[in-house]
């Protein structure tokens, strides 16, 4: 269901602003949920795992290895149970910390399942008073410009 952005005017009910473990976490929700996929816009001009995923590869995580694992299993809509990958952090010991690139595959992973389920927006986001843009997204009463 992926989405140039540069076809056409689009609305969309909801509209999830950021591809990190917010808005992977979000997304998982909000399909556990029942919501639509074809109602939500994910927008990310990367869709890399946001600054986890791009700034603190070498950092040592503070999340225990079996926190990380039970975020994975967490919703239903990830598939995780399906990912057939042998990632690092599964060979790990879960009572123990890791470096956060050990997780970063992991949650690429969901992200390019969750990216097949809604409408992603490879875009920056920024909120417009006007109508006049792309694409376009509901946030309440917020609209959101994509470019
Ligand atoms: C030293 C260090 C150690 C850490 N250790 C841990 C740990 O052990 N465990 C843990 O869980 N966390 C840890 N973290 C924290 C973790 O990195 C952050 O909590 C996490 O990255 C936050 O996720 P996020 O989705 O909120 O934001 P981000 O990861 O920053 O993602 C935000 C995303 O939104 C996108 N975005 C922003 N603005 C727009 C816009 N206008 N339009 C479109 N897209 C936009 C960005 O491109 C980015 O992809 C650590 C952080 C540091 C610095």
């Amino acid at each position: 269901m992926k989405e140039s952005t540069q076809q056409h005017s689009a609305q969309f009910e909801w509209a999830v602003i950021g591809a990190g473990p917010a808005g992977i976490a979000t997304i998982g929700r909000l399909l556990d949920a029942g919501v639509n996929g074809k109602s939500i816009a994910w927008i990310d001009p990367h869709f890399t795992v946001g600054d986890f995923g791009r700034k603190w590869h070498s950092v040592s995580s503070n999340t225990r290895v079996g926190l990380f694992i039970k975020f994975l299993n967490e919703c239903k809509s990830f598939h995780y149970e399906q990912c057939t990958e042998k990632f690092e952090l599964h060979e790990m010991d879960q009572l123990k910390t890791c470096e956060l690139s050990c997780m970063v595959a992991p949650l690429k992973w969901v992200t390019d399942q969750l990216r097949e389920q809604v409408v992603c927006i490879q875009e920056h986001a920024s909120a417009l008073k006007s109508h006049k843009s792309l694409a376009h997204a509901h946030v309440g009463t917020l609209r959101w410009r994509v470019r």
